[in-house]
C-alpha cells in the first residue's frame, strides 16, 4: 500500500477540477503493477468523481446544472451558508476508485478523475491509496 497526499488550489466556488495527471503520478511514484488507486477527498464540501474529460463543456454543464438541482439561496437552517455545497458533496462521493494494470492509471478513453469544488475558492487535499492485488 502506497499513500500520496497532494494540495489542489481551485480558482472558483464551484469548480470541477481535473486532478488525473496528480493521481497518475501517485500510481506511478507507488511501483504497484497490478492493483487498484482510492482517491479520497477529505472535506465535506469538496468530492471527487470519475467523468468525462476530453470535452470541458461537461464539466462545465455538470456545474451549471448542479447549482439548479441545488440552488445556494434556499431554505436551509445550517448557518453556514453553504449547504448546498454540502449537498451537491454527497451527490458526487468523497471517493472513488480507478483500476492499476501495467503499473498505470487505467481510466476509459474519454474518463477523467475531477475534485468537484462546491465551496470555494480553497485549497484543497486529495488523499491516493494504491493498493496491490
Ligand atoms: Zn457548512
Amino acid at each position: 500500500m502506497s499513500w500520496v497526499t497532494f494540495e489542489v488550489r481551485t480558482a472558483r466556488r464551484a469548480q470541477m477540477v481535473n486532478i488525473t495527471e496528480q493521481v497518475a503520478e501517485a500510481v506511478k511514484s507507488s511501483g504497484v503493477k497490478d492493483g487498484t488507486c482510492h482517491v479520497f477527498i477529505p472535506h465535506t464540501t469538496a468530492g471527487v468523481t470519475i467523468n468525462e474529460g476530453a470535452d470541458p463543456d461537461v464539466a462545465a454543464d455538470v456545474e451549471s446544472h448542479l447549482a439548479e438541482l441545488v440552488p445556494k439561496e434556499a431554505a436551509f437552517d445550517h448557518e453556514e451558508g453553504n449547504s448546498d455545497a454540502h449537498i451537491k458533496t454527497i451527490l458526487v462521493g468523497p471517493s472513488c476508485v480507478a483500476p492499476v494494470r501495467g503499473g498505470k492509471l487505467t481510466l476509459g478513453t474519454w474518463q477523467a478523475i475531477f475534485l468537484c469544488e462546491w465551496d470555494g475558492p480553497r485549497t484543497r487535499h486529495v488523499e491516493v491509496a494504491v493498493s496491490r492485488l
